[in-house]
């Protein structure tokens, strides 16, 4: 006979709404406006943010969205589909389903959702070995993501100054080991920036890969660390930028920014006190520099952010769509060029995403992820699209935005109405409704929040060089520059001097 293991019972300790609001409210430091903010679930600059968030986590529980988001790992935890590691290209595509699904919500504008950091957090289930001695702890990090649906926020990116020194001359800004004791470690430095921290559960704090390789062992040792730390450690702050979602007067005039703002901080580790089992690497180079490539967080995390652009772009195109119509130009030749354009962008990017889960590799432990030179290429042309989609709107739906009123006040002002109901109106719109769409195409392309959008959407997966020299490193790698050699080589091969060397 053969014995067979008992499935784990299920268990659901998946947050709601209302318990994810309730978990910010841990005494964690966060300095917004010159004040610390006792409740950001509740305060204006985050309030909403937290909201969308929380909706999400309550679409996890609703019987109408709770199949397409979530499934059961092997644990017996019911978590978000991405959540758990995929053992197979269907369970990537459901994955993809989950991330979609939670990204329409915020119609793609948001792109540190609790799935973004789920890319490397649901390795660590097969992946924990890779941590020696702290392996127990990255298993144990990976059952409490998957449990809760925990939201990580990260930081990689050491703070722009001293950039051409020796990171470990910069032990004054960047983060490094003060001491240890028996109970963990206390490091100090700040990092840049961990986008929608303030509303996160923990930070994962490491380099990234090209910085990692510039490390050596011997001199680097201190700077050498991976760890998660809570938000509310002491020791710990978030100096947050200015938020777009406190600025926003009403929904009415920035839709988006009211909603969406995930607000970037500079963390500051002081003495901060990080236990020891929330220690992945400590003072190990080689574990340092290798873990980003060994995750799978790469070929992970461009599945999510393809697949959220990739909703942002069906939305781009439904507004320029909505917006020459209001226009009128919606027809003209040009203007139908550049509607196409962005479909076809919206198209080449879910193509991206649907080649990331139909024809995954091998990731570790038996678990597949999207293949490394087609999440690579998706990061390069994802990260350049945004400011394509800008230039279009730019040229084809030229000045319109700007031929608005000042605020809502302005459609309420009865001396003023029939004024803007007669000049204001659009092509088969009245005023209201097209006053109402272009503050939404100017929160979306010119606003402050469209600005940082647009810096997020080139620089978020790392600096544009970086990401050219990837796709070429890898192509090397793994033989496709030698495979592109040899057809060279096999084409020079048919013909020398005389002609035609074959028949
Ligand atoms: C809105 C926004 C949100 C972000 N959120 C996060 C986040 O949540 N977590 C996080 O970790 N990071 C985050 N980042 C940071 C982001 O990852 C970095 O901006 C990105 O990796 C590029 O790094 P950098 O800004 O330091 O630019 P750099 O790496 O300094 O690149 C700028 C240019 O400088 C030159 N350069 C720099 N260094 C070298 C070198 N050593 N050798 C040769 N040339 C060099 C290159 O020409 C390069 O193109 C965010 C950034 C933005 C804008």
């Amino acid at each position: 006979m053969t014995a067979t293991v008992a499935a784990p019972a299920e268990t659901n300790a998946m947050f709601t709404g209302d318990e994810f609001l309730a978990s910010l409210a841990d005494g964690r430091e966060v300095w917004f406006d010159g004040e610390k903010v006792s409740d950001v679930a509740t305060h204006p600059a985050f309030a909403n943010a937290a909201r969308t968030v929380a909706g999400m986590y309550d679409a996890l529980h609703d019987p109408e969205t709770a199949d397409v988001l979530t499934t059961v790992d092997r644990f017996g935890h019911r978590t978000h589909r991405f959540f758990a590691p995929s053992y197979s290209a269907e369970e990537l595509r459901g994955a993809r389903g989950a991330i979609e699904h939670w990204q329409r919500m915020a119609y793609g504008w948001m792109g540190r959702t609790p799935d973004y950091k789920a890319a490397f957090m649901a390795q660590l289930a097969e992946g924990h070995a890779y941590y020696r001695e702290y392996g127990a702890n990255a298993l144990e990090w990976y059952k409490q993501s998957a449990a809760k649906v925990l939201f990580m926020n990260h930081v990689l990116i050491d703070p722009p100054v001293d950039r051409a020194a020796e990171r470990i001359d910069v032990r004054d800004v960047f983060v490094s080991l003060d001491r240890s004791d028996d109970n963990g470690i206390y490091v100090s430095g700040a990092k840049m920036v961990a986008t929608g921290s303030a509303l996160t559960h923990a930070t994962f704090v490491a380099v990234n890969s090209g910085v990692a390789a510039r490390m050596e062992p011997g001199r680097d040792d201190d700077m050498a660390l991976v760890f998660i730390t809570d938000m509310n450690t002491p020791g710990v702050k978030l100096i947050c930028r200015p938020s777009y979602e406190a600025a926003a007067r009403s929904p009415f005039e920035a839709p988006l920014a009211s909603r969406f703002d995930e607000n970037d901080a500079v963390v500051v580790f002081e003495e901060a006190f990080i236990p020891w089992e929330n220690v992945l690497v400590y003072r190990d180079v080689a574990l340092a520099k290798g873990f980003y490539a060994e995750s799978g967080f790469f070929n992970r995390y461009n599945l999510q952010g393809s697949t959220r652009l990739a909703v942002k772009l069906d939305f781009a195109a439904g507004l320029l769509l909505r917006a020459t119509e209001a226009a009128g130009t919606r027809n003209f030749r040009a203007v139908e060029a550049a509607i196409g354009e962005i479909i076809a962008m919206r198209e080449t990017v879910w193509a991206l995403t649907t080649a990331m889960v139909a024809e995954p590799e091998p990731g570790i432990g038996g678990t597949v992820v999207p293949r490394l030179q087609t999440a690579a290429a998706a990061r390069l042309f994802n990260t350049n699209a945004w400011s394509r989609v800008r230039e279009l709107f730019e040229c084809y739906l030229a000045g319109a935005p700007i031929y608005t009123v000042s605020s809502p006040a302005d459609l309420d002002a009865a001396e003023l109405r029939p004024t803007i109901d007669r000049y204001f109106r659009g092509t088969g719109v009245d005023a209201e409704r097209r006053i109402k769409l272009f503050k939404l195409v100017w929160d979306a392309l010119y606003s402050e929040f469209a600005g940082r959008h647009a810096l997020y959407e080139r620089n978020y997966a790392g600096n544009q060089e970086q990401q050219r020299l990837d796709v070429l490193g890898w192509a090397e790698a793994r033989g496709d520059a030698d495979r592109m050699r040899a057809m060279v080589d096999d084409c020079m091969a048919d013909y020398d001097l005389n002609g035609w060397v074959t028949g």
